[in-house]
């Protein structure tokens, strides 16, 4: 063989090692906050791991059988929503007025569409209808009565607002009431699928005692979720004021596809630097454009796991 070829040949080969081809991978989290397994009961980390494992099997079972990216983000976030562990869907926190307002929000990559809704009051599955208003509609962003209006038109099961009740919820509402509440436990999940699609969705209750029809970063798209294939695809938790004036997650995106930045550094760069200098406490994960998964937080805890390119399976909750 040539010289010339046998340089070409080692440098495509080289350049592929380093940037090996994206296989499907999942990456969930169950909220950035200040209860850290120190602060759970030995039941209560057992269910939080279990579920957040089997959030994370059965979206990549699904994606192992060839299912798209946005697809294993709903299978995810359901059965995180249906937890009474974290604040999304049935764990949602009350509002000051002791009611539920839940939000969400789903970015596809793959056309960069997006869905949103927020205010959502008997809506069981929020990430559902946020899905539905990427697929069915003009539209990114449905609020309140209008937004209920379109999920039952498209099916959405519902359930009372006693559905959302949770003791645990309750006290920190009594307990919390004239205070800045900082408890978090948003859900989100990011994925990759066969073909290399990304898709990132985040469900949240709010921030407990939030009042006045406060909506959070959850399903602002840009702030706290943001999807673009060749770029990676994120989901954020923590203060969401923070997030919303920082554009978060479109901010990390934005420092890959414009800069130099691998989508660590630039989760690390938004996260630890400049949210944290500006007090934004929070967390976010990501997937990046070869596959390989991306967590950043500043909070003590993060309950998360991952199932990376590699079949890997991860569950963590507190800093390592
Ligand atoms: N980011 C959410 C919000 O501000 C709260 C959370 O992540 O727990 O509504």
């Amino acid at each position: 063989m040539q010289r010339p070829t046998l340089l070409l040949l080692l440098l495509v080969f080289t350049i592929s090692c380093n940037n090996p081809k994206p296989t499907a991978s999942v990456i969930v989290h169950g909220g950035a906050g200040y209860v850290s397994t120190d602060d759970m009961t030995e039941q209560q980390e057992k269910e939080i791991r279990e579920t957040i494992e089997k959030s994370l099997q059965k979206s990549n079972e699904h994606l192992a059988n060839g299912g798209t990216s946005v697809e294993a983000i709903q299978i995810a976030i359901n059965i995180l929503e249906d937890s009474s562990h974290f604040n999304a869907g049935k764990g949602s926190v009350f509002t000051s007025a002791g009611t539920h307002e839940l939000d969400a929000s789903i970015m596809n990559g793959k056309n960069v569409q997006a869905g949103a809704v927020a205010g959502l009051t008997n809506i069981k599955n929020p990430i559902d209808a946020a899905i539905a208003v990427m697929e069915h509609s003009p539209h990114v962003f449905l609020i309140g009565k209008g937004a209920e209006e379109f999920a039952l038109a498209h099916g959405m099961e519902t359930v009372p607002q006693s559905y959302f009740y949770n003791e645990d919820r309750y006290i920190e509402h009594i307990e919390d009431l004239d205070e800045n509440n900082k408890k978090f436990g948003t859900v989100g999940a990011v994925a990759i699928d066969k073909n290399g699609n990304i898709a990132a969705g985040t469900s949240t209750g709010g921030m407990t005692n939030k009042r006045y029809g406060r909506v959070g970063d959850v399903p602002v798209i840009g702030a706290g979720t943001y999807a673009e294939n060749g770029v990676g695809g994120l989901s954020a938790t923590g203060h969401g004021e923070y997030f919303i004036r920082n554009v978060a997650t479109y901010d990390i995106a934005a420092q890959v596809k414009y800069g130099t930045s691998t989508l660590d550094e630039a989760g690390y760069h938004t996260l630890m630097k400049k949210l944290k200098s500006q007090g934004g406490d929070g967390g976010v994960i990501g997937i990046d454009k070869y596959g390989k998964v991306v967590i950043h937080f500043n909070t003590v805890a993060m309950p998360r796991g991952y199932i990376n390119r590699e079949g890997e399976t991860v569950v963590m909750i507190d800093q390592e």
